[in-house]
C-alpha cells in the first residue's frame, strides 16, 4: 500500500487511485494502458492541453540555466520578462506583480496587502466582505473568506469573521448589490470575489453587469476590490480574464492555475499603485512582510512566459470560441438535467438527487461510473461540470457527453 495521503480523498472508502504515466493534449494515460479524457483539465489548471511542446521546451531550457533563486533582494530574467508581459496584458492600473506559488497563497497575499494598505495609512480597517458560496483556497485565511461548510467545519473556531453578501441569484441581483452597499457603508477593508463564476461553490454564474455594479459600489466607498481569477483567468470564461467582460479593473488581481498553462505551480497577485505606494517608504517596518521559499521560481516563470507566448502566437482565442460553441450545444442537448448552463469553456448542470450538496451520494457513484468509461469527471456534489483543455476535439467532447447521457439514464432512473 502506498504511503501517500491524497488531497480531498477518503482513504477509508478504498476507491481505486489509478497510476498515470504520461499525458498529451486532452488525455492522460494510465500504467494499465488506458487513455482517459481529462474533462476537467486536471482540476482547472491545464489550458492549452497537457505537455504543450512550447511550454515543455521552455522548462527544459530554463532548467539548464537557473533552477532557483532567493527573490528577496535578487531577481532573474524569467521573472522580469513575465512581470512585464503580465503588466502588458492587464489594465494599466495593475502596475505591480507579486509572485507566490498557489492560488491560495495569491489570495493570502491579496488579503495581507489590503490590510497592510489600511494599516500603513493609519486608518486600520480589518473587515473583509465575501460573496456567499465563494471559494478561495484551503489555507486558513483563504478558508476564512470562503463558504463555510463540511470542508472547513473542523477549523471553524480558527477562521476569522467576514461579512457575507448574498449570491446574486436570478431575480435577486438588487438584494445582493444593496447588501454590498450597506456592508461597505459600515466600513470594510476589502471585498473579495470570483468574477462571473463561483467555481468550487457549484459553478454558479452571475451576470457581468452585476460584477460591474459590485466594483462601482466598492469604489464609491473606498473598499478595495480583490478579483480572484485563479479559476476564471486564462480564457476559462471566454475572455482572457473574466473581469474584461464587465469592464472591471480590480485593485488586486489573483492569478494561478492556468498561469503556466497548467504545467508548474506559480501564482501572482497584481496590485494597483495605491497598494504598492502604501507599503513603499524609507521605514523598513512598512514593507510587505511576505515570502515563500519558491517565490518566482525561475523554471515556473519560464513556463509562464511560454504560456504567454502561446497566447500571443497561437490561435488561442479561436480554440476557446470553438470549444465554447460546442460546450453550449452539448449541454443544451442534455435532457433531464437541472439548470443547464455554459459560459466560455465551462458547461455545468445539476442532477436530481435525494441528498444534494457536496456529500451527495450520487457523486462517488458518478465518479466510478465515469472512471469505468475512461472519462475524468469529478462532480461537485450533484453539480456536474465539463471544463476541458482548449485543444479537445469534437470526438473527445462527444465521448464525454455520451458518458454523461448514459450516467443520467442509468443513475437517476427511478
Ligand atoms: C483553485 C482556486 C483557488 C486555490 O488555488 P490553489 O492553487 O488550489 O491553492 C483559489 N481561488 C479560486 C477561485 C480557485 O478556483
Amino acid at each position: 500500500m502506498s504511503p501517500i495521503w491524497h488531497p480531498f480523498t477518503q482513504h477509508g472508502l478504498g476507491e481505486p487511485i489509478p497510476l498515470v504515466t504520461r499525458a498529451e493534449g486532452s488525455a492522460i494515460f494510465t500504467a494499465d494502458g488506458r487513455r482517459v479524457i481529462d474533462a476537467i483539465s486536471s482540476w482547472w489548471v491545464t489550458t492549452h492541453g497537457h505537455c504543450h511542446p512550447r511550454i515543455m521546451q521552455a522548462i527544459a531550457d530554463q532548467a539548464q540555466r537557473l533552477d532557483q533563486l532567493i527573490f528577496a533582494g535578487w531577481t532573474h530574467e524569467p521573472a522580469e520578462a513575465l512581470a512585464r508581459d503580465l503588466v502588458a496584458i492587464t489594465p494599466p492600473e495593475l502596475a505591480h506583480v507579486f509572485f507566490s506559488d498557489s492560488g491560495s497563497t495569491s489570495v493570502e497575499v491579496a488579503l495581507k496587502m489590503a490590510l497592510g494598505y489600511w494599516a500603513n495609512r493609519g486608518e486600520p480597517r480589518h473587515r473583509i466582505l465575501v460573496l456567499e458560496h465563494g471559494y478561495h483556497g484551503d489555507t486558513i485565511g483563504a478558508m476564512s473568506v470562503g463558504a463555510r461548510g463540511v470542508f472547513n467545519r473542523q477549523y471553524a473556531p480558527l477562521l476569522f469573521d467576514v461579512g457575507t453578501i448574498p449570491f446574486p441569484e436570478p431575480g435577486a441581483e438588487q438584494a445582493c448589490l444593496d447588501a454590498l452597499d450597506a456592508a461597505c457603508r459600515d466600513g470594510a477593508a476589502a471585498f473579495i470575489v470570483e468574477p462571473l463564476v463561483l467555481g468550487a461553490g457549484g459553478m454558479r454564474f452571475y451576470p457581468a453587469a452585476v460584477l460591474a455594479e459590485m466594483r462601482r459600489i466598492c469604489a464609491a466607498h473606498g473598499v478595495l476590490f480583490i478579483a480572484d481569477e485563479v479559476m476564471t483567468g486564462w480564457g476559462r470564461t471566454g475572455t482572457r480574464f473574466a473581469c474584461e467582460q464587465a469592464g472591471v479593473v480590480p485593485d488586486l488581481l489573483c492569478l494561478s492555475k492556468g498561469l503556466t498553462g497548467g504545467s508548474l505551480p506559480l501564482a501572482v497577485t497584481l496590485a494597483s499603485e495605491p497598494l504598492f505606494e502604501a507599503h513603499r517608504s524609507d521605514d523598513r517596518a512598512r514593507m510587505f512582510f511576505h515570502s515563500s521559499s519558491y517565490t518566482a521560481n525561475p523554471i515556473a516563470c519560464a513556463a509562464a512566459c511560454a504560456n504567454l507566448a502561446v497566447w500571443r502566437e497561437e490561435p488561442v482565442g479561436e480554440r476557446i470560441a470553438t470549444l465554447a460553441e460546442r460546450q453550449a450545444r452539448h449541454v443544451a442537448a442534455l435532457g433531464g438535467v437541472g439548470n443547464p448552463r455554459a459560459l466560455g469553456t465551462i458547461a455545468a448542470f445539476e442532477l436530481e438527487d435525494a441528498r444534494p450538496g457536496y456529500l451527495s451520494d450520487l457523486a462517488p457513484r458518478l465518479l466510478a461510473f465515469f472512471r469505468e468509461r475512461d472519462v475524468l469527471l469529478r462532480p461537485l456534489g450533484n453539480t456536474l461540470y465539463v471544463m476541458p483543455p482548449y485543444c479537445i476535439d469534437e470526438a473527445d467532447l462527444a465521448t464525454i457527453y455520451a458518458a454523461i447521457g448514459e450516467a443520467i439514464e442509468v443513475l437517476t432512473a427511478h
